[in-house]
């Protein structure tokens, strides 16, 4: 099977594992992936037509960049990874005429705060939330807040910057810490929107899971709900575990998945993947947020789909370039055996000096991969500064059960040394930042 004349975009800000989990599923299928992405520099052949340099701060001046590189050429797909790329791809699908999200529906999950609103006006359980400026810092005791809340800025991703106050005093720390946060080079040169205010939110107890679905012309499927069986209660919010099936009971999880198609439908998304967040307690399931996109990064590795009995299973990547291309499979059903991913947490910032114990990880009964992403010798932040994990470590087993011990057992043997930084002065605006904080 070749299709080689027809081109899939890949709408990407990070290259790495998972663009390379695209490329082999494109060759696979004889497509022509070709990257739109603000890192050409760092492809090998950046000016060849495997790319189309662009800047995701601006998605409709990005999708006519595109337009112009592309024009009278045979574009099949369109798929974008992280929330600015979506917005990007959302526009150019629009000038392309192909199926695919409507850019407003994904300019709508870039905001928590427009997020939440759409989810209020469409009558689905939402906390009561309002947005407030980063500076002067807000005096709850004027606002009418209730405790426990959660501070969140507007645009971010990954929990980073996502804090729990149980009172006055822990809401004007954590305040301080998220407009330190968002006043931070490292965020203002992502020139995110909304970096001015963050969102305040009513903390909605409960037990948490995670989303993976796929839409095809408004219809959703649910490929999996992860479970999160570690307990996420703040006042940090740092992912760890998830297992897939959900050991929830089957009620809930025909609630939970109700949930997420209304949510989908509220704020107007369409076609391609989703990933969400939900918490489910006694009040019901409430969406705690959805984003237009698959799953990040190397977590996709623990989800893979059985196209055909007889054949390896295929990975979620290839899932979605079938469904891009509308090529046969792309509706096939996730396997049978259980899955999950731990995302190694970081129990503090400062600078990895070393890491031991990873063969005896390895080998611990039902793993069956260690990656250790963060670099030596480079400094990293632990949440909510922090935005990536040390590594990922992934299981497979018959049950949830064992899924999630294997990869406890297998966290048990890891170490890490981590040393506190110095700090330093940032050249431009001369700040002393501590690295990695
Ligand atoms: P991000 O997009 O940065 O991941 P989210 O709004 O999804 O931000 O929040 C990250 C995590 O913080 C959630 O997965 C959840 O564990 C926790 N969280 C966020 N908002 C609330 C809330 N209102 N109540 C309880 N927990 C919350």
């Amino acid at each position: 099977m070749t299709h080689l004349s027809k081109r899939l975009l890949l709408f990407t800000a990070k290259l790495g594992y998972q663009t390379r989990s695209f490329e082999e599923a494109a060759r696979k299928l004889g497509v022509r992936l070709v990257y739109v992405t603000d890192r050409c520099h760092q492809l090998e052949d950046p000016w060849g037509d495997q790319a189309v340099a662009v800047h995701f701060e601006t998605p409709e001046a990005a999708a006519y960049t595109v337009m112009e590189t592309l024009r009278g050429q045979d574009v099949a797909g369109i798929l974008a990874l992280g929330d600015r790329p979506a917005a990007a791809a959302a526009y150019a699908a629009r000038s392309l005429g192909m199926l695919h999200n409507h850019p407003a529906a994904v300019e709508a999950c870039r905001s928590k705060l427009r997020m939440r609103e759409i989810f209020r006006d469409a009558e689905l359980n939402v906390p009561w939330f309002r947005s407030l400026p980063i500076t002067p810092t807000p005096e709850p005791s004027l606002l009418g807040l209730s405790y426990p809340c959660v501070l969140k800025p507007l645009s971010l991703s990954a929990s980073q910057g996502v804090v729990r106050a149980n009172n006055r005093e822990e809401f004007l720390a954590a305040a301080t810490r998220v407009r330190r946060l968002l006043q931070s080079p490292e965020i203002l040169a992502t020139r995110e929107a909304n970096l001015d205010h963050f969102l305040v939110e009513g903390y909605i107890p409960g037990r948490e899971v995670a989303v993976e679905g796929l839409l095809t012309d408004g219809e959703l499927r649910i490929l999996a709900i992860f479970d999160k069986p570690d307990p996420l209660e703040g006042p940090y919010f740092e992912e760890t575990i998830y297992v897939t099936p959900s050991r929830l009971p089957e009620s809930t999880q025909h609630a939970i998945e109700k949930c997420a198609r209304d949510a989908v439908r509220a704020l107007g998304l369409s076609h391609g993947p989703i990933h969400a967040e939900f918490r489910i307690n006694d009040n019901g399931v409430w969406a705690l947020e959805v984003a237009p996109r698959p799953i990040g990064g190397l977590c996709a590795r623990s989800l893979r789909f059985s196209f055909d009995a007889e054949a390896e299973p295929i990975g979620l990547e290839e899932l979605l370039v079938r469904h891009a291309l509308e090529l046969p499979g792309w509706n096939s059903p996730r396997e049978r055996t259980a899955s999950g991913v731990m995302m190694i947490p970081v129990p503090k910032s400062g600078v990895l000096e070393a890491v031991s114990g990873e063969d005896a990880a390895r080998s611990v009964p039902d793993i069956t991969e260690l990656t250790i992403t963060a670099r030596l010798h480079d400094a990293i932040a632990a949440w909510p500064e922090g935005s990536s994990y040390l590594g990922f470590l992934f299981a497979r087993a018959n049950t949830p059960e064992r899924v999630e011990q294997a990869l406890r057992d297998a966290h048990e043997k890891l170490a890490f040394k981590i040393t506190p930084s110095l700090p330093v002065e940032h050249p431009a605006t001369r700040r002393m930042t501590n690295q990695g904080n």
